[in-house]
């Protein structure tokens, strides 16, 4: 009995609160804390000049604006919308202030993407005199009131929990939930299985068709099931639904916003084989530094600039995180085909990489997924030994097959190999 006892006071002293917190429609709340007269207004914001609408404030949403919509369709089918260009370079500093008010209450900040972050409660009561409710309100408020936006916050005693909490703090007034020990059965009962944070909407059918349909559900399957059919990282998700973290919050990894590679041609082309090959160097490029900080990327965009310097620029969302050229190339070939013209001369191409995950946390998503994307990774990690064994483009990548003339900086010089 006393053992008992004093196991269990060492599971209550170890619990951890992590609150999630996540900026509300963080692109729409940063083009209205820049421009006030935007307030109460549909607006879009829209990935450059052909771009398409990457963000959509809740008016913009009541109109039936779909998500990715290209911006000439949108115009038309919705002119009473405004429609604005993406200013990241203002978003990443807004987003700067946020995390910096964060990491003012908390030593333990993990920033997961430009608008959320983890922020380890664990203790924060005693030192602020306030329970954890109090605590996340005065942040909201002191975010409010400081860098004029508005978040939601989700507290909890794993990542994952906290992360539902804040998805369903978002149905509520005041923007917070906290899901102690006695609400945790309620969230996850009221949380459909593919909302849970790394599972997602392939997996989750995958999962439905094993009759799982909420995160409960999933709890209630056995470990050596749960393993057996997902992996460590299941099992790992099943951990942290039934209340306990499995990874820590790590603020010792300060990510880049983005990774990015562009260069001017020797002379002016409109060949679309040349484009692609002069884009694939930029993207193992690329690639290459995303895996030396053991990140993937979610985001991939691709910039042509013409001969008369007009930018073009569209970036799509990548539905798993990814590291490796080919995945990567496949979505940045389709947008380049896109943004492309025969008729025009372009003077540069390049690969912009951004909304990072370090791949501790991404592997929580890729459990159940296909075994080719460890394999992916791993090739990965040969290509990049090889590559410091041998020389840079030792092994190439997914290039077009046809020729491209040596002085466009396309083939491997002898230089390059020593
Ligand atoms: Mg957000």
């Amino acid at each position: 009995m006393t053992r008992k006892i004093k196991k269990w006071g060492t599971i209550l002293n170890n619990q951890k609160y992590i609150a999630l917190i996540d900026c509300d429609s963080f692109f729409v709340s940063c083009e209205r804390k820049l421009n006030p007269e935007f307030k109460g207004l549909a607006i879009s914001v829209v990935s450059g000049e052909r771009g398409c609408v990457i963000a959509r404030s809740k008016e913009a949403k009541a109109l039936g604006i779909p998500m990715g919509i290209p911006l000439f369709q949108a115009v038309e089918k919705f002119p009473e919308c405004f429609y604005i260009p993406a200013n990241h370079y203002a978003y990443t500093k807004i987003s700067k202030q946020v995390m910096s008010i964060l990491k003012s209450y908390s030593p333990n900040v993990q920033v997961y993407s430009i608008d959320e972050a983890f922020v380890d409660f664990t203790g924060l009561t005693k030192l602020y005199k306030k329970n954890y409710y109090e605590l996340a309100k005065e942040i909201q408020q002191k975010i409010s009131d400081e860098v004029d936006i508005p978040v939601t916050i989700g507290v909890s005693t794993s990542k994952t929990l906290a992360k539902l909490a804040s998805d369903m703090a978002k149905n509520s007034n005041d923007r917070i939930l906290l899901a102690g020990n006695k609400t945790r059965l309620k969230l996850i009962k009221n949380s459909e299985i593919q909302d849970v944070w790394g599972i997602g909407r392939r997996l989750g059918l995958k999962l439905r068709g094993y009759g799982i349909k909420t995160a409960f559900d999933f709890t209630q399957k056995d470990d050596n099931w749960v393993k057996s059919h997902f992996g460590k990282n299941g099992l790992a998700t099943k951990t942290e639904l039934l209340g306990t973290m499995t990874s820590p919050i790590s603020n010792k990894i300060e990510l880049p916003k983005s990774i990015s590679d562009t260069k001017s041609f020797l002379e002016f082309s409109s060949d679309l084989d040349f484009l692609k090959n002069e884009l694939q160097i930029h993207i193992h490029s690329c690639c290459k530094r995303l895996r030396k900080i053991d990140c993937k990327c979610n985001s991939v965009g691709v910039i042509l600039k013409t001969k008369d310097f007009r930018t073009f620029f569209e970036k799509v969302n990548l539905e798993s995180g990814e590291n490796f050229e080919f995945e990567i190339s496949k979505t940045a070939f389709k947008i380049l085909e896109k943004i492309y013209s025969p008729q025009i001369l372009y003077r540069s191409i390049g690969i912009v990489l951004e909304d990072f995950n370090p791949i501790q946390e991404t592997q929580l998503s890729l459990f159940g997924e296909e075994p080719e994307k460890h394999q992916r990774e791993n090739l990965g990690k040969a290509l990049d030994k090889l590559e410091a064994k041998f020389g840079r483009n030792i092994v190439r990548t997914g290039f077009t097959n046809k020729e491209v003339p040596f002085k466009q900086g396309f083939l491997t010089t002898p230089q390059d190999i020593n």
